[in-house]
């Protein structure tokens, strides 16, 4: 474990944005994912879009295995995928091909990956004055960094192997309205301090209240920025796949779905044994990528310095126009705060199907925070989101329209509102235990944002268990942000 960075882990305390009005006297763990979610547009609304749905659910499990990797969405999955890619381009001499199973709670993909907004955006450059302040400029950079990383690494991967129209990836770019006079304020400070720290800024475009009003219809000023919409339960499908396909001499993937995990226990400090519904694994490595449900296998996470399931919800609705009146960019803004997309279309004269979250601020007062059942939706945030729309976009959307489909889905926040990422262990540094968490490794927590983030935070996640098994020193790559990482990030 490299030294704390004493600037990070000195202004963690402060940098409690997100969940400054969380209650703090919650430590009940999250429970395991339920067992009848609500149906997501993602997952059900087409009946082969999950080819993977129950892969494995039928299989006995392995005796054994060199890494388990509990969770199967974008981390989980990112996390088999880069290790496979890392092994094939690294040449190792190792003894017997690296066994890496994935065991799945219910079906492939069927947690925040599966139940998300679609949204691929990287953050451009708001909250960089506050990030800058609070850290350095260096660290402030490093955040738009990884997104930035992490989604033309993912656009690279689509592109390549020709999955654009399979994954239904649309570069449309991202349009935030900002509604009130402070947040252009804000948004304006924030875009002149990146400037002045030479952030890459490329592809950002203001626009008046009158030009967005004439181009987009709704009378708030706002900027755009580069941004795609992904169908993510296809691309995660695509890349387990990909992962499998190309395995090679070097290693070995399967899956288990419906299979959830009970506990991991200790047999030594290298070896844990995972239990599950359906028998017990005996493994060398674990990886946590369970998000908002983390805390259920790792009882510390239970509190608001660790991870704190939260509730999101999504709905599709009929636009009243066409795609011309539309257009095609993902957007988002805080009246309530919203987030929304038109999907593609098939036919000129088909109405846009948005779909549109978020809305959790009408579930007042606790905003769906500690909310870890996704088999049900909120009345009150469901109405927030049936209004929206129609009293930002007068007369393109039918204000007594009714959702075609609604559902929710667990996401997991921390209090900084970035991920935890490297070894469980790094996170104890006063518990006596720490040393069986040593090959216990975590990518969760990504606050609501993961898509632009997960797949790069599970790409440092498999560099460090290579650097592991092949007794090298795991080199930092420069784009990820130091208050990422468990050692910087204590919680007991
Ligand atoms: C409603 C909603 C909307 C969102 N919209 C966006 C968006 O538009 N853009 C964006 O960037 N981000 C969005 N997010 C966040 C984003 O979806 C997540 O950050 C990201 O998908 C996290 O991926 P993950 O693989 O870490 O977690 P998940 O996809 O949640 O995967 C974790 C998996 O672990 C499984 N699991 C949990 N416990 C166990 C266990 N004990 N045993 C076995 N399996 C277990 C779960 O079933 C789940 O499948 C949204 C999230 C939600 C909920």
């Amino acid at each position: 474990m490299p030294p704390v960075n004493p600037q990070i882990l000195g202004k963690l305390e402060h940098s409690q944005k997100v969940l400054e009005t969380a209650p703090s006297e919650h430590s009940t763990p999250a429970k395991l994912p339920s067992r009848n979610p609500t149906r997501s547009f993602w997952i059900d609304s087409s009946p082969d879009a999950n080819p993977l749905a129950g892969q494995g659910s039928q299989d006995p499990l392995p005796s054994e295995a060199d890494v388990c990797i509990i969770g199967a969405g974008f981390t989980g999955v990112g996390v088999a995928y880069h290790l496979i890619e890392l092994l094939n381009n690294a040449s190792l001499s190792i003894k017997h091909p690296l066994s890496i199973v994935i065991l799945e709670a219910r079906d492939f993909c069927s947690g925040a990956t599966g139940r998300n907004g679609g949204h691929l955006t990287p953050a451009a450059f708001t909250r960089f004055a506050q990030r800058q302040a609070l850290f350095d400029t260096v660290e402030a950079i490093k955040s738009y960094e990884l997104e930035q990383h992490t989604t033309s690494l993912l656009v690279k991967i689509i592109e390549e192997n020709g999955w654009a129209s399979d994954v239904d990836l649309v570069e449309g770019g991202h349009i935030s309205l900002l509604f009130t006079e402070k947040e252009a304020k804000n948004a304006h400070n924030d875009f002149d301090m990146a400037r002045q720290a030479q952030l890459n800024l490329d592809g950002v475009e203001w626009f008046s209240k009158e030009e967005l009003e004439k181009a987009y219809g709704a009378p708030y000023p706002g900027f755009r920025r580069p941004g795609y919409n992904v169908w993510p339960l296809k691309l995660v499908t695509k890349l387990y796949q990909h992962a499998q396909a190309h395995a090679r001499q070097y290693a070995s993937l399967s899956l288990h779905t419906r299979t959830p995990v009970t506990a991991v226990t200790h047999e030594t400090t290298s070896t844990y044994t995972v239990v599950t519904n359906r028998g017990s694994i005996s493994c060398s490595r674990i990886v946590h990528a369970t998000n908002g449900y983390a805390p259920h296998l790792l009882p510390f996470l239970a509190s608001p310095d660790g991870i704190i399931p939260a509730r999101g919800q999504v709905m599709t609705t009929r636009a009243s126009v066409g795609t011309d009146q539309i257009k095609i960019s993902s957007w988002s803004g805080n009246k309530g705060f919203a987030y929304w997309f038109p999907r593609p279309v098939t036919r000129d004269t088909e109405k846009p199907l948005i779909i549109i979250g978020g809305g959790q601020e009408a579930a007042a007062p606790s905003r769906e925070l500690y909310v870890d059942d996704d088999s049900e939706t909120h009345p009150l945030v469901g109405k927030a989101l049936r209004e929206f729309l129609p009293s930002v976009f007068e007369g393109k959307y039918d204000p007594h329209s009714e959702p075609e489909m609604e559902w929710t889905g667990i996401t997991g926040y921390t209090k900084m509102g970035d991920p935890f990422v490297g070894a469980v262990a790094d996170l104890l540094a006063a518990n006596p235990n720490r040393d069986l968490y040593k090959k216990q490794y975590i990518a969760a927590g990504y606050t609501g944002h993961g898509m632009p983030r997960a797949f790069g935070c599970a790409e440092v996640i498999a560099q460090m268990i290579l650097a592991e098994i092949s007794d090298k020193e795991w080199k930092e790559p420069d784009w990820l942000p130091q208050r990422y990482l468990t050692w910087n990030r204590r919680v007991e």
